[in-house]
């Protein structure tokens, strides 16, 4: 029997998230994630039916636990009823411009996209190939983080770095977070009642990774985060934009090979590196509450920072509706998006904190009512991946 059951696959660097969806229902019907993947305490946990079930699985590497989940999956009658699995995938380079059905040529340039994700984009390929090893018939979709942002004009995605260095190595802007974007500007273009091909929109998806966006017309025109999601605002591991002599300097100073800078910029930076105590949000506003200086100035510093690169995005509009917050923090953190409008009164935000502290109204509304919009947006990454691989298999059936 055919229910229409669609399978998504998260790869990243150690973990595999995984959740299924039943046609376009917006809850997923099993979610589950396998972490510290190939290393002693593999584990794989999943929620199906309000029962929570985890499996040990010791130095099970990333085909080992999809080979796992397919197990559990047929075991629950699950596996064999799938109508198409759609993975998300960190970087399609300029290559992929939306999403695309799977097939031996997007395999290869989604392999030949690698050296820009290394970590990431081998663990997909994995991912898409242990599904062939078992289901070579059924329809495999791939959704890109960077496919969103490929609209953005010359002029934004290059850096001032010789123009050979973009030809010859792709060294260029690409940004993340796409489906995150593309999704909360649409929602916002709808609740908001804006004519598509007339709006401007700020987006500001704020998780661990966070990422600033300028949406024009439905389409993004520039991004904060770069080459790779190390570039942009400052994030809960991430330092963001510093300067790039830094690199130099603690390389001469410290005697550090550039491989361990690198892993400071990105595991021990951000929130964390400035708090010294965590890169968690709800972490920090507790601790700078009870009076942690260290706290508190990560939590502006990050603000300051976060306001400065919407700031900077206005430059590519030609005109804006509305900011909008998304992800774990801007969804959740009244303090935040108080401090970072608080840095934009210039831009005509004026805050209203009693809409604040409650969440926004029923728009989603955080602002006074003769205050330039900002508005709060849920996102939705996975189900979005459900939406597009729905739509390709579809379409293509
Ligand atoms: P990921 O990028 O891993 O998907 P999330 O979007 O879940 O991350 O965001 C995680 C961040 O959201 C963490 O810093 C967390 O502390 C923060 N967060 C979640 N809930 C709250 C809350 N109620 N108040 C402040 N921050 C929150």
């Amino acid at each position: 029997m055919n229910n229409n059951n669609y399978l998504i696959i998260n790869s990243g660097s150690s973990s595999v998230k995984f959740s299924l969806y039943v046609a376009d229902h917006v809850e997923a019907t099993l979610t589950g994630i396998a972490e510290r993947l190939s290393t002693e305490q593999t584990k794989m946990s999943w929620t199906f039916e309000n029962n929570k079930r985890e499996l040990e699985l010791a130095g099970a590497d990333h085909r080992e636990v999809l080979h796992n989940l397919f197990n559990i999956l047929s075991k629950l009658n699950l596996f064999k009823s799938l109508t198409a699995i759609g993975h998300r995938i960190v970087h399609g380079g300029e290559y992929f411009k939306s999403s695309a059905l799977i097939t031996p040529n997007v395999l290869t340039k989604i392999e030949a996209c690698s050296a820009l994700a290394p970590l990431h984009n081998p663990a997909a390929v994995t991912g898409i190939q242990a599904v062939l090893e078992q289901l070579p018939d059924i329809p495999q979709v791939a959704v890109f983080d960077t496919a969103f942002h490929q609209t953005m004009p010359e002029h934004a995605f290059l850096y001032g770095l010789p123009y050979e260095l973009y030809e010859s190595q792709g060294i260029r802007k690409y940004g993340f977070h796409g489906t995150s974007h593309q999704y909360v500007a649409n929602q916002a273009i709808t609740k908001l009642g804006l004519d598509k091909n007339n709006s401007g929109l700020i987006t500001a998806h704020l998780g661990n990774g966070c990422s600033i966006c300028a949406v024009q017309n439905g389409a993004s025109i520039d991004t904060s985060m770069g080459f790779t999601p190390l570039e942009g605002v400052m994030m809960g591991t991430r330092s963001g934009d510093i300067d790039p002599s830094i690199h130099q300097f603690l390389a001469n100073k410290l005697n550090l090979p550039l491989a361990e800078i690198t892993n400071i910029l990105n595991k021990r930076s951000g929130l964390l590196g400035l708090s010294g105590s965590s890169n968690d949000m709800r972490t920090l506003s507790a601790k700078a509450n009870e009076g942690d200086k260290q706290a508190a100035l990560a939590i502006e510093v990050f603000a300051y920072r976060l306001a400065k690169s919407i700031a900077g995005m206005v430059a590519g509009l030609s005109r804006l509706d509305a900011l909008v917050f998304t992800g774990g923090i801007g969804e959740n953190s009244f303090l935040v998006r108080a401090k970072v409008l608080s840095h934009l009164t210039v831009l005509g935000f004026e805050l209203d904190p009693e809409l604040n502290n409650q969440g926004g109204d029923n728009l989603g509304l955080i602002t006074k009512a003769n205050s330039r919009r900002a508005t709060i947006i849920h996102t939705q990454e996975e189900w979005v991946i459900a939406q597009d691989t729905i739509r390709l298999t579809q379409t293509e059936a």
